[in-house]
């Protein structure tokens, strides 16, 4: 058997990383989080959609960084349970020398970790347990084993809709990318309410477990990686779905005929 369960499932609050390890089809769950997934989708039902569109949309941001930019350097912050493939299974298939740290501040992912660290004898990857609101400590850590006088992405994938404007996102995501060298990139996805409304219901279910939910529109989106000195590759700032359909890979993905989704089912820019 390849995947280890803990003996008991740790605490009895619901996760978010758990409940989307839910909404992915995964087993690293348990029943507090079926039930706040339960919730959520009988709100949202386009969760699951959702979820796996997002999942996808990483492997093909991975494939596109690699073949079109040239990069084998990877710091994945926010990364959740493991799903394979994981972020350096695609990376490495790319290219076997592919360095790729990962970084989560839930204590679950850190159980699953080592399942992260089965990379590629000539490539290397690492885990930090660490909150993206403490962006020197995963950047100091993270020098062990990237080079950052190479180009290096950045991915915050589904990750910034968790912190609030207090957290200030913006700043965050401007010191992480200034400590990278030019020809560095960014690979961001962010929930929203503005392909499907109903999306919104999410903040309340989540809000009553604590768990804070920023929707953020495009525009702001857009301001984010003008604001850190980025220039957007086309098409732009997009649903999941939408953005480069032709990096996928048949071996990954679910398969679905081209233009069978629309943008309003996958409720992530
Ligand atoms: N990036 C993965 C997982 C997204 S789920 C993917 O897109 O498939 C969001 C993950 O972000 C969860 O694992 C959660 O634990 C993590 N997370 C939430 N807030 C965080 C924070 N402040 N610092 C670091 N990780 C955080």
């Amino acid at each position: 058997m390849s995947h280890q369960m803990p003996e008991k499932p740790v605490g009895t609050k619901p996760h978010t990383a758990r409940m989307y390890d839910y909404y992915l089809g995964g087993k690293t769950n348990y029943g507090p989080d079926r039930q706040v997934a339960g919730q959520t989708l009988a709100v949202y039902p386009n969760a699951l959609v959702a979820a796996r569109e997002n999942r996808e949309f990483m492997h093909r941001a991975v494939r596109y960084l690699a073949r079109e930019q040239g990069i084998t350097q990877f710091l994945d912050i926010g990364t959740g349970i493991p799903s394979t493939p994981n972020l350096h299974q695609v990376a490495q298939r790319e290219d076997p020398a592919c360095r790729v740290v990962y970084a989560d501040n839930d204590p679950i992912v850190l159980t699953y970790a080592r399942a992260l660290m089965k990379g590629t004898p000539e490539g290397a990857t690492d885990y930090i347990e660490a909150d993206v609101r403490d962006p020197e400590r995963i950047l100091d850590r993270a020098r062990k084993t990237l080079d950052f006088a190479r180009p290096i992405a950045l991915s915050l994938i589904a990750l910034l809709h968790f912190l609030g404007d207090d957290d200030d996102p913006h700043g965050i995501a401007r010191t992480l990318l200034a400590a990278l060298p030019p020809g560095s990139a960014l690979a961001l996805s962010h929930a929203t309410d503005e392909l499907d409304p109903t999306l919104h219901r999410v903040v309340e279910v989540y809000g009553q477990q604590d768990i804070t939910v920023r929707l953020r529109g495009a525009e702001e989106i857009r301001k984010l990686f003008a604001d850190t000195g980025l220039t957007l590759v086309e098409p732009g700032v997009v649903a999941t779905c939408e953005w480069h359909p032709e990096m996928e890979d048949k071996q990954d993905g679910m398969r679905r005929p081209p233009g069978s989704i629309s943008p309003s089912e996958v409720g992530c820019w």
